[in-house]
């Protein structure tokens, strides 16, 4: 007999820049909140961002999304990489190239871990404003386990700006 697993806070990134981005992040979340042992509690605006690094691509929409899951982190990642795959993600091989949907685990809980196929927190998610402005909006006091504030993260972070585009509904 397994012991029931505790339910933990977890936030993701979502984000995508060609096809229909929108319509991506939001049949995500769908299907997200359609998971066994995942449900989604708060979900951020959009956020429209210029690309970085291959600068000849379509602006990113980004958002990220607060979950409460039983799953652990590895199996939580299984889940976002396959619901990219669903979606019909391709990788180009490219990295920071066009992707029509871009899932990344942020947070999950307290926990910092480093393995081969999952880095938590991830890794850039302290230099990337259309990840800090968005977690800021859903929770101004957040704070990463190392204890730095996500409010202390955004007044350091030199990254452009973004701008707010819209707003998608929490799935039900
Ligand atoms: P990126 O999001 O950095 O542009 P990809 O989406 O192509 O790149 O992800 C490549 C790999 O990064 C994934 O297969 C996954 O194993 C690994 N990875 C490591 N840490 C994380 C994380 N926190 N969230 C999502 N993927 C991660
Ligand atoms: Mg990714």
């Amino acid at each position: 007999m397994s012991a029931e697993s505790a339910s933990v806070l977890a936030w993701i990134g979502l984000g995508g820049n060609v096809d229909d981005p929108k319509s991506a992040i939001c049949d995500a979340l769908t299907r997200l909140n359609q998971e066994v042992d995942v449900g989604v509690e708060a979900v951020s605006s959009l956020y429209r961002t210029a690309a970085m690094g291959v600068t000849d691509q379509p602006d990113f929409l980004n958002a990220v999304a607060r979950l409460v899951t039983k799953r652990d982190p590895e199996g939580l990642l299984q889940t976002l990489l396959g619901i990219e795959s669903a979606l019909g993600r391709v990788r180009s091989g490219v990295q920071f190239g066009p992707r029509n949907i871009d899932l990344d685990l942020l947070l999950y809980g307290e926990v910092e871990m480093a393995t081969r196929s999952l880095t938590v927190p991830h890794p850039r998610m302290h230099l990337r404003r259309f990840v800090l402005e968005p977690l800021y909006e859903i929770d101004a006091d957040l704070t990463l386990p190392d204890g730095r504030r996500v409010s202390y993260l955004l007044e350091q972070c030199r990254d452009q700006g973004v701008k707010r585009a819209g707003s998608i509904e929490v799935p039900r």
